[in-house]
């Protein structure tokens, strides 16, 4: 049995929070005042300077990534939506800033991570983007939290739980993110979450915190950027 590096608060889980909580009105403590497009590059040393808390955000490709990174920006445009699957084979940095409401401002990234899981590509670009994806996630030194982003339409996807369970080995902590939240209905995207959550209980002794998202119904965005708030509140630069 594994134990998750952090210590995640189960009363996090999205199924019970999307199922009870999601009409109510909830006031983010944290609002995203900037966001710009800063560099791709090819390897996590070409990376910007670790000098303030850094978010990654992966998934299979189609998954919903770019949707929910200009949910979270407020910005439509910034993250492409992928025409092509797979297009994008580099490491994205976005650059944030943030007021919280404390009045407390702050600066970090976002990570627009390559998604993985799709057929059309050569075994060598599969081994590349293994490489790159790993080295960054074991080495970026100020990323804080891996949001892995799941499709809450489909049932547990191998290729997800395998992820989660290699960051698991490597000690990176992790989120999930169950997307499209408004495509099925409320009790189907309950089942898929509990599934999959109860497929995770299989190897973890502790779930992570989990989020519903839809960015059509702009459904977890607030709990998605408080927790980065408190998070951010962590970072030791
Ligand atoms: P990426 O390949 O993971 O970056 O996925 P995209 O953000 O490009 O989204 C893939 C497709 O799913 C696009 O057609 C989006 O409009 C759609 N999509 C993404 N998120 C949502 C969502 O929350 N609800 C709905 N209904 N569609 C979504």
């Amino acid at each position: 049995m594994k134990l998750l590096p952090f210590a995640f608060d189960v009363l996090h889980l999205s199924f019970v929070s999307f199922t009870i909580h999601h009409h109510l009105p909830y006031l983010a403590a944290m609002e995203i005042t900037s966001a710009k497009y800063l560099i791709s590059s090819p390897g996590y040393l070409k990376c910007p300077p670790p000098d303030r808390p850094e978010y990654a955000f992966i998934g299979r490709s189609n998954v919903g990534k770019s949707s929910l990174i200009n949910m979270l920006c407020n910005n439509h445009k910034l993250a492409k939506t992928s025409a092509s699957p797979g297009k994008t084979q580099m490491i994205n940095h976005f650059s944030i800033e943030s007021t919280s409401a404390d009045r407390n401002t702050g600066q970090w990234y976002i990570v627009d991570l390559p998604g993985y899981g799709f057929a059309k590509v050569s075994q060598q670009q599969r081994k590349q983007w293994q490489q790159m994806t790993e080295d960054y996630l074991r080495r970026r030194p100020n990323l804080m939290n891996v949001f892995v982003l799941v499709d809450s339409r489909h049932r547990p996807q191998k290729a997800d739980i395998d992820f989660t369970n290699l960051l698991g080995e490597w000690g990176v902590p992790f989120s999930i993110v169950f997307t499209k939240a408004d495509k099925a209905t409320q009790q189907e995207v309950s089942k898929n979450i509990k599934l999959y959550l109860n497929e995770m209980k299989k190897y973890w002794e502790f779930l992570p915190a989990s989020y519903a998202t839809s960015t059509v119904k702009k459904l977890g965005r607030n709990k998605i950027l408080d927790a980065i708030g408190e998070m951010n509140k962590l970072f030791e630069g």
